[in-house]
């Protein structure tokens, strides 16, 4: 497997050095929305610490974000009104990654609405702003 590449674009996110829709944070776990999400409130949940996926992680970062994603699917289930969550992580090519720092895929789905396609079309700014404000403040109450 390829060492961890500190260029990828989420490690750019995690250091502050291009801008993201965030909604959660601690000490180990960073999570925003996806800017082209697979239906509206599709976050990312990722380990602060270099990890390029499940197959390189340190198990205590793992279990940090676990705990996170489980979080934000709880209070996503409100904020947007779902019916369920699909939670995916990928890992390397061959399973379907295509940014190499670990990350979490946190969906709200309605019953009967298939998931866009990924990464196909991006979300008007305004409409990331506002979802993640709104997700951001269901966790912190
Ligand atoms: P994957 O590595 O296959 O789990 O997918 C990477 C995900 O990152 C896709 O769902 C993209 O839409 C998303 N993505 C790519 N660039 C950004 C970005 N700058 N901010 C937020 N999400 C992104």
């Amino acid at each position: 497997m390829p060492s961890y590449d500190p260029q990828n674009i989420f490690a750019k996110i995690l250091r502050d050095e291009l801008p993201c829709y965030k909604v959660y944070e601690d000490d180990k776990v960073f999570a925003f929305l996806d800017i082209m999400p697979r239906a509206p409130g599709h976050t990312l949940v990722l380990p602060k610490s270099p990890a390029r996926n499940v197959l390189d992680v340190d198990p205590d970062d793992l279990a940090a974000v676990s705990k996170v994603a489980q979080k934000i699917a709880k209070a996503a289930m409100t904020v947007f009104n779902a019916d369920g969550i699909t939670v995916q992580q990928f890992n390397e090519g061959a399973g379907g990654q295509v940014v190499f720092h670990l990350h979490v895929h946190v969906i709200p789905r309605k019953a009967g609405v298939a998931m866009k396609p990924a990464a196909s079309e991006k979300e008007k700014p305004e409409v990331l702003a506002g979802h993640a404000a709104k997700l951001a403040a269901a966790l912190k109450g």
